[in-house]
C-alpha cells in the first residue's frame, strides 16, 4: 500500500473529523506534522521523498536540491484530479502535468540560487490530487563537506543552519537519510539531529542504497538498524530506492516495489530487518502513517475538550435566539397569540410600574416622578412670581383703571382677570410636559416591541405603526382634556369653605410674618395704612389664596390626565389594536421571520449538530 492509500485508511478518518471542525476554528492545535528529510548530499533524500509523496522531484548526483522545498500535498475530493502550483520569489506557476514538476523545480532553483549556489529561500510546491495525503514534506539541501569549485567556503555551515531552522519546529517528523555505503557513525546529519532532537523522539533513521553496501560492513549496518549504535527513539528503517539507470528506464512503480521486496528477501544480511518489518518503502509508509495517527491521537483529548467548549458556546448563543415559530402551521395562531399577549402584558406592566418580562429593569415611574415634580416646581415658581407681581400690578391697576368707584371698590371682574391671565400661562407648559411624556412612552413601547418581536420584521413594523398611531391619538385626547381643564379653570371656582380656610390661613401667615418683623411688602412700606392700601392688601390676599388653590388642583390634575391618557389608555388601546392585528392580517406575513435571524439560528443548530456528531466520532475513533 502506498502512503496515500495507507493514509486514506488510517489517517483520513481523523483528518476528515478535523476537517469537519475546521470551519469552527478547531484545527489550529492539531496541525499535522510536516515530514522533513535531511541527510548528506546524494544520500537519497529526494528519492525517499518521491517514493513517499509520489511526486517526481529532481534527483541525481552532486548537489541537486539547492533550495529548501516545501511540498504541500492536499487531498482533492474530485475524481482523477491533479493540480500543482509552484511558488517562489513572487512567481506563481500553475502545473497541470505532473511530469513538469521536476523541470519547474530545477528552473526555480536556478533562478533563486544560480547554477551552482545554495539559498535558504523556500520553493513552495502545492499538489492537490485525488490520491494525495494531506501532508507537508520538506526536502532540504544535502549537507556537503567539501565545497566544489565556485561554491562559497562556508557552504557546509550555510546548509546546516538552514536545516536547523526547519527541523527545530516541534511539529516536524525528521527523516535522517543515511546511505549504507558510508560510515554511518560519522554522518553529519545524525550528529546534527542529535543536538536538536536529543532523545530522537521525532527522528526516524532511514538507511538507503543497501544494494551499494560495502562488502563486510553489512553487520554494522544491521546493528544500526537494530538501534544498537546511534540510538533513536523511533528507530531505523532500511529502503532501496531507484538508482539512476532505473529512473532513466522509467521503471513502473509497482515493479520497483516488487524489486525492492525481492532484493530484501534474497539479501543474506538484510533479510532479518525485512522480516522484522524494518525494510522497504511500503513498511516505511506504514511506520509513518502510524506516527501520524499517534501524533493526532495525542492531541485528541485536547480536541475533545475544545469541541465541548464550543458546544457549550453554541448552546449559549442559541439560547439567545427565540425558538422561532412552530413548524406545524396549526399551532401558529396560538404562537402568535402568546407572543402578542406577552407584548401587550409587558406594555401594561410598564404603564402600571410592574416588572416587564422582555426588557428587564425599565422603570418609567422614576422618570415620571421627576417630570411631575418638575411640573409642581413650575407651578410653585409661577405662584411665587405671581405673588411678587400682583402687588405692583394691583397698584398700577388702581392708578390707571379705577373709575368712578370710591377707594376700596375693586370689582370681582378685576380679581378674575388677574387670575385668568396667570392661569392661562400654565396651559402651554402643561401640554408640552404631556407631550414629552408621550414621546417617552412611545420609546418604551417600541423597545418592548423590538425585544418581543425581534425575529418578526413584519409584525414589528405593524406594531410600530400602531404605537405611533396610538401616540398621536392619545396625545390629542390628552391635549384636549388639558385644554378643557384650563378652560374650566377660567371659571374661577372652589368650595366656599375651602376658600375661606385658605384665606384665613394666608392671613394668619401674613400676620405672623409681620409680628416677626419680616420685611413688609413694598406697598405696605411705601404707603401709610390708607383705605386704598387696605383694599389692595385685601385683594392681594384673595388673589394669592385662590391662586394657591388652583395651583394645587393643577398640580394633581395635569399628572392625572397624563397618567390616564398617555399611559393607561395607551396601553389598553395598544392591547385592543394588537388583537385586531391578528384578525386583520395574514398570519403568514406576521410570522415571517427575519431572514438573517432564521439563517443564524439554523447555522447554530447545524453547527451544534456537527459538533455533536464530531464528538460521537471522536469517542469511537
Ligand atoms: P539526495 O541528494 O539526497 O536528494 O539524493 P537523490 O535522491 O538525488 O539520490 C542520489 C542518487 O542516488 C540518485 O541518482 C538516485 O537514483 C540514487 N539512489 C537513491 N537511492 C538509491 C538506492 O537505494 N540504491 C541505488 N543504487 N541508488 C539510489
Ligand atoms: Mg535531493
Amino acid at each position: 500500500m502506498s502512503l496515500s492509500e495507507q493514509y486514506e485508511a488510517k489517517v483520513r478518518p481523523y483528518i476528515d473529523l478535523i476537517d469537519s471542525l475546521r470551519v469552527f476554528g478547531v484545527e489550529k492545535d492539531i496541525a499535522l506534522p510536516a515530514i522533513a528529510v535531511i541527510g548528506d548530499q546524494s544520500s537519497g533524500k529526494s528519492s525517499v521523498l518521491e517514493a513517499l509523496s509520489g511526486v517526481a522531484l529532481p534527483r541525481g548526483s552532486g548537489i541537486v536540491t539547492r533550495c529548501p522545498l516545501e511540498l504541500k500535498m492536499k487531498k482533492s475530493r474530485q475524481r482523477d484530479f491533479w493540480h500543482g502550483k509552484i511558488k517562489y520569489k513572487d512567481i506563481v506557476i500553475d502545473i497541470t502535468d505532473p511530469a513538469d514538476v521536476e523541470r519547474l523545480i530545477r528552473n526555480a532553483q536556478n533562478e533563486i540560487a544560480g547554477a551552482l549556489g545554495m539559498s535558504d529561500e523556500l520553493i513552495n510546491l502545492e499538489v492537490t490530487s485525488t490520491n494525495a495525503p494531506d501532508l507537508t514534506f520538506i526536502d532540504l539541501p544535502g549537507i556537503v563537506r567539501v565545497p566544489v569549485k565556485g561554491q562559497p567556503e562556508d557552504i557546509g555551515e550555510q546548509i546546516k543552519s538552514l536545516i536547523k531552522k526547519f527541523i527545530t519546529k516541534q511539529d516536524t517528523i525528521i527523516l535522517v537519510v543515511v546511505p549504507c555505503n558510508v560510515d554511518i557513525t560519522t554522518t553529519e546529519a545524525l550528529k546534527m539531529v542529535h543536538k536538536i532532537d536529543l532523545t530522537g523522539e521525532r527522528t526516524l533513521g532511514i538507511l538507503t542504497k543497501p544494494d551499494l553496501v560495502d562488502k563486510g560492513t553489512e553487520d554494522e549496518v544491521v546493528s544500526v538498524i537494530n538501534n544498537d549504535i546511534i540510538f533513536l527513539a523511533k528507530g531505523y528503517m532500511i529502503v532501496r530506492c531507484q538508482e539512476q539507470q532505473e529512473i532513466l528506464d522509467r521503471t513502473p512503480l509497482y515493479e520497483a516495489i516488487e524489486m525492492e521486496k525481492i532484493f530484501f528477501i534474497e539479501h543474506p544480511h538484510f533479510r532479518m530487518p525485512y522480516k522484522e518489518g524494518k525494510a522497504t518503502i511500503p513498511k516505511l509508509v506504514e511506520k509513518l502513517t502510524l506516527e501520524l495517527v499517534l501524533h493526532i491521537e495525542k492531541s485528541l483529548p485536547q480536541l475533545k475538550e475544545q469541541i465541548q467548549v464550543m458546544l457549550a458556546e453554541t448552546q449559549t448563543e442559541l439560547d439567545r435566539y427565540n425558538s422561532g415559530p412552530p413548524t406545524d402551521p396549526e399551532q401558529w395562531m396560538d404562537f402568535l397569540t402568546d407572543k402578542i399577549t406577552a407584548f401587550t402584558q409587558d406594555a401594561i406592566n410598564l404603564t402600571i410600574g410592574e416588572e416587564t418580562k422582555s426588557v428587564p429593569h425599565v422603570n418609567i415611574f422614576s422618570t415620571l416622578r421627576t417630570q411631575f415634580n418638575d411640573w409642581k416646581t413650575d407651578l410653585d415658581i409661577s405662584e411665587m412670581t405671581f405673588n411678587k407681581g400682583i402687588e405692583k400690578e394691583v397698584k398700577e391697576y388702581e392708578e390707571k383703571y379705577r373709575g368712578r368707584e370710591l377707594p376700596g371698590f375693586i370689582n370681582y371682574k378685576t380679581f378674575e382677570m388677574f387670575l385668568k391671565d396667570q392661569i392661562k400661562q400654565l396651559e402651554k407648559p402643561a401640554i408640552s410636559r404631556m407631550k414629552e411624556i408621550s414621546v417617552l412612552i412611545r420609546k418604551e413601547f417600541i423597545q418592548l416591541a423590538q425585544s418581543n418581536f425581534m425575529d418578526f420584521p413584519n409584525l414589528l413594523k405593524m406594531t410600530k405603526i400602531k404605537i405611533e398611531n396610538i401616540k398621536q391619538l392619545m396625545e390629542s385626547e390628552a391635549e384636549s382634556m388639558l385644554k378643557t381643564q384650563f378652560k374650566m379653570e377660567l371659571m374661577i371656582y372652589t368650595q366656599d369653605n375651602v376658600y375661606t380656610n385658605t384665606l384665613n390661613m394666608h392671613r394668619e401667615e401674613e400676620d405672623e410674618r409681620q409680628s416677626h418683623g419680616v420685611a413688609l411688602p413694598r406697598c405696605n412700606r411705601l404707603y401709610n395704612h390708607s383705605d386704598t392700601e387696605a383694599t389692595l392688601e385685601e385683594l392681594t390676599h384673595h388673589l394669592k389664596s385662590y391662586y394657591s388653590i388652583a395651583s394645587n388642583r393643577l398640580a394633581d390634575q395635569v399628572p392625572l390626565v397624563i397618567k390616564y391618557m398617555v399611559l393607561q389608555e395607551s396601553a389598553v388601546q395598544l392591547q385592543r389594536e394588537m388583537l385586531q392585528l391578528m384578525k386583520n392580517y395574514n398570519i403568514n406575513d406576521l410570522l415571517e421571520e427575519d431572514y438573517e435571524i432564521n439563517i443564524k439560528r439554523n447555522n447554530l443548530k447545524s453547527r451544534q449538530k456537527r459538533l455533536m456528531e464530531a464528538l460521537d466520532k471522536l469517542v469511537l475513533l
